[in-house]
């Protein structure tokens, strides 16, 4: 049905919107001076950061594309989806670049060699022709949205087999309950996620995980997420953050006290880092840990308030990150990472009482959505921790904003998984939709532009996944990168968001029902662009400072 040209016309239009993007990035490290003025730029920096990672998902998506065909299951959808999302990706970045020219410093001459080259834009032109998305549109219609994507691994591949069954018999029939009623997260599911491993998937086997590697991590992510974002698919976020930084700063001893337990899922983690006055500056935490003892025993003292921290009521420990140093002067390096273990209480407010007087109040802020968790507003008052508490313990004085990030890189990886599971619920919910839902005589999938919506969305996913499985296969290469899985936090998350609000509009008056799943999956999307750094912190402070320093 599709154009056999397909993978060259693409490799084409990708060859250049490198190319381009390149000379964009060069021109872009000399104004911001390497990075170091980012700030002076920041709206060029963020659309030179937004331009990259479609780029890399074009790539990616690509890539897939490619794979697919060397390993025997070449696949025309893919190929035009690969090829329609590149068309899209250099289109946008075109018109970027004819659009502030001056800020872009592309030379003429190489904006004419590549993106406006006559060959390029015709191949542009005919990728992301309308009718190459329609086509792919009635392919998703046929086969309800069902998310099929090979994956070159049989351990992934499994993984992802036995994830959906579990989420499909356990999850997804009380996920609209628990939305609706705010309510938590059953124990039934904690229990079964224990005895699946999922709780261990990044904590190697020597301290009682499953050592699965990122990739196999993300396609359960996906799963889960599929049937519910936050009664399932971001159980596993806190473990995974805290698991990184123990793996990264912390002693033999507290790897082995504390990693077995949070992999059999014994131990559930909430993270701490946000504060009422304090965000996307995480330099400037404010709680504080005062040196001390009680009771003979040497240790910290944590005072100070705490905002949205997830499943802070039924957590069992915090991951809390804190200032051991007064001298707010000492910014980042005056910060300690904590784990803070604390009773678990099932409500929306708790209050525990330590026998040494001291206190931690928690009340939980009401959300239109990613219910289940229940994050909380966090008030400490002398709340004692044992001097083994601080992660690396005298080691790790001071080094708590470096184990945060290298959390929150895991974090973010698995918010790319997390994202393409709730949009392909969406997806699926509208393709299933669309068959069904008869207007004017018809199935509204039999009119074009459903077609050519479902066939976007679908696309738009696509790269989305790939993007996200690439950093995955990246991190298991090195742990310790950060730029790939921020780029795939921040477009899977966009994705899940267009692909909500699309479907929610092609379900019409009935995708605004409580009753029809679309409508949680809509308001569950919207919290993806802001927590593990709100989208222009992340465009900013990760990507545009990593692509730039170069
Ligand atoms: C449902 C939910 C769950 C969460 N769970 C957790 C959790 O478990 N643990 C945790 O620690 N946190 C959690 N968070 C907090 C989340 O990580 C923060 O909300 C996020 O990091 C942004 O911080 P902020 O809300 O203080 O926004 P701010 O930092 O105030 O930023 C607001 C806006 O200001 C602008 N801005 C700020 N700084 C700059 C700048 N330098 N340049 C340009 N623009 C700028 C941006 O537009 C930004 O979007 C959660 C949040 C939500 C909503």
């Amino acid at each position: 049905m599709l154009d056999a040209r397909m993978a060259d016309q693409t490799s084409t239009i990708l060859g250049a919107a490198r190319a381009a993007l390149d000379a964009a990035l060069d021109a872009g490290r000399k104004t911001t001076r390497q990075g170091k003025a980012i700030d002076e730029h920041q709206v060029h920096a963020e659309r030179l950061a937004y331009a990259a990672t479609e780029v890399a998902a074009a790539e990616a998506l690509a890539a897939y594309a490619r794979a697919r065909h060397e390993a025997g299951v070449g696949d025309a959808v893919t190929d035009a989806m690969a090829g329609a999302f590149a068309a899209e990706v250099a289109d946008r970045l075109r018109s970027r670049i004819e659009g502030h020219r001056e800020d872009f410093g592309v030379p003429d001459a190489v904006l004419a060699a590549t993106l406006g080259d006559a060959g390029v834009r015709q191949a542009v032109r005919a990728a992301q022709h309308e009718g190459c998305f329609r086509e792919i549109g009635r392919e998703v219609i046929r086969t309800r949205g069902a998310n099929n994507a090979w994956i070159d691994g049989d351990v992934a591949e499994m993984a992802r087999d036995s994830a959906r069954q579990f989420a499909r018999r356990e999850v997804a029939p009380i996920a609209e309950r628990i939305h609706r009623h705010d309510d938590l997260v059953p124990e039934s599911i904690i229990r079964s996620m224990a005895e699946l491993g999922y709780f261990g998937m990044s904590v190697p086997e020597a301290y009682g995980g499953q050592g699965m590697g990122n990739l196999a991590m993300v396609v359960i992510t996906e799963e889960l997420s599929t049937a519910s974002l936050a009664a399932a698919g971001s159980l596993i976020t806190r473990p995974e953050i805290l698991t990184k930084a123990l793996l990264k700063g912390g002693t033999e001893a507290q790897k082995r006290r504390w990693l077995p337990p949070v992999a059999a899922g014994e131990l559930m983690v909430g993270i701490s880092v946000t504060e009422p006055d304090t965000g996307s500056d995480v330099a400037s935490v404010r709680c504080r840990a005062e040196k001390g003892e009680q009771a003979g025993t040497p240790g910290w003292f944590i005072t100070g308030a705490k905002a949205w921290c997830t499943f802070a009521g039924r957590a069992d420990v915090l991951a809390l990150l804190a200032r051991t140093d007064p001298d707010l002067e000492r910014g980042a390096k005056g910060l300690s990472l904590f784990v803070v273990p604390k009773d678990a209480f099932p409500g929306h407010e708790f209050e525990v009482k330590q026998p040494g007087g001291g206190t931690l109040h928690g009340k939980a802020d009401a959300t239109p959505g990613y219910r289940g968790m229940h994050s909380f507003t966090l008030a400490f008052d002398r709340y004692f921790v044992p001097a083994d508490h601080l992660i690396g313990e005298a080691a790790g004085e001071g080094r708590g904003f470096a184990l945060q990030m290298a959390g929150f890189a895991a974090g973010r990886l698995q918010t790319g998984g997390r994202a393409s599971g709730l949009a392909q619920a969406a997806l699926e919910a509208s393709a299933a939709y669309a068959a069904e839902r008869k207007q004017f005589g018809r199935p509204i999938g039999d009119f074009q532009l459903t077609q050519y919506k479902l066939g976007r969305m679908a696309t738009y996913l696509a790269a989305g996944r790939q993007l996200t499985y690439a950093a995955a296969r990246a991190m298991d290469a090195d742990e310790t990168i950060t730029l790939e899985p921020s780029m795939a936090k921040l477009y899977a998350s966009d994705v899940a968001v267009m692909v909500t609000q699309e479907g929610q509009l092609l379900h019409g008056g009935w995708g605004y029902a409580e009753e029809f799943a679309i409508s949680r999956h809509v308001v569950d999307a919207l919290v993806l662009p802001i927590f593990e750094g709100v989208k222009p912190i992340l465009e900013l402070k990760v990507i545009a400072r990593s692509l730039l320093a170069g």
